[in-house]
């Protein structure tokens, strides 16, 4: 999952971005409304981990502001309060699960990732989709031009990777970490990976994965 932390608290935010990280899930995080909306625009996040008391205002504004502008992203509540008022504040903000601080960390990945499942399940008519390279995330199946790619596990990983944000670049770091869950002593397992998905796609299908060099790689439509 990529997953947005907004919290202005140093220690939180650095605790929540260490453990999800070390599960494999990449993180971004914010430290203010702003700067979280800032990042928002990149899109490409499944779930947004959202702090109440920000230097520039209540979380609950972002939660209101995303809702209002259609957009379905998860949002887990992180909230130092435990009233029934805030509660019921946070899910007509739009907020989906709310945690009450102090919380462990893996009840904060195991809320997350039921949230973005149930996610994936109403949107069955959005799944991630790049040109007419589309990836079902219950059947896990790739799709292009409605014809299923028959691919190793970790090449649907990465295929799935790469669909979540297309025209995004992806460092090879980042995809090794997600795919292995650490960084590979030598580039050849990313490199066959790649080599793998890109003879699937074909050379005249309507995308293509692209090589940013010395940055990573991405997935463009042509
Ligand atoms: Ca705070």
């Amino acid at each position: 999952m990529h997953i947005l932390i907004v919290e202005d608290e140093r220690a939180i935010a650095e605790n929540l971005y260490d453990f999800l990280e070390a599960r494999g899930h990449r993180c971004d995080f914010a430290v203010s409304l702003a700067d979280a909306r800032r990042l928002l625009e990149q899109g490409g996040f499944n779930a947004l981990i959202l702090d109440r008391t920000l230097p520039d205002g209540d979380g609950l504004m972002l939660a209101q502001s995303l809702r209002a502008t259609g957009k379905l992203l998860p949002i887990l509540m992180l909230t130092a309060r435990d009233t029934l008022d805030d509660k019921l504040a946070g899910f007509s903000a739009g907020v989906d699960d709310y945690l009450v601080k102090p919380f462990a960390l893996k009840e904060v990945e195991a809320r997350l990732t039921a949230l973005v499942r149930r996610a994936s399940q109403h949107n069955e008519g959005s799944a991630p989709r790049c040109g007419n390279l589309t990836y079902d995330q219950a059947e896990k199946s790739l799709r292009l031009d409605g014809r299923q790619l028959h691919l190793p596990p970790k090449a649907l990983n990465l295929a799935a990777l790469l669909l979540a944000a297309p025209g995004r670049v992806f460092s090879r770091r980042e995809l090794e970490t997600a795919i292995w869950g650490e960084e590979q002593e030598t580039g050849d397992n990313l490199r066959n990976l790649l080599y793998t998905l890109r003879k699937s796609l074909g050379s005249d299908a309507s995308v293509e994965i692209a090589t940013m060099h010395g940055l990573g790689v991405k997935l463009v439509e042509r």
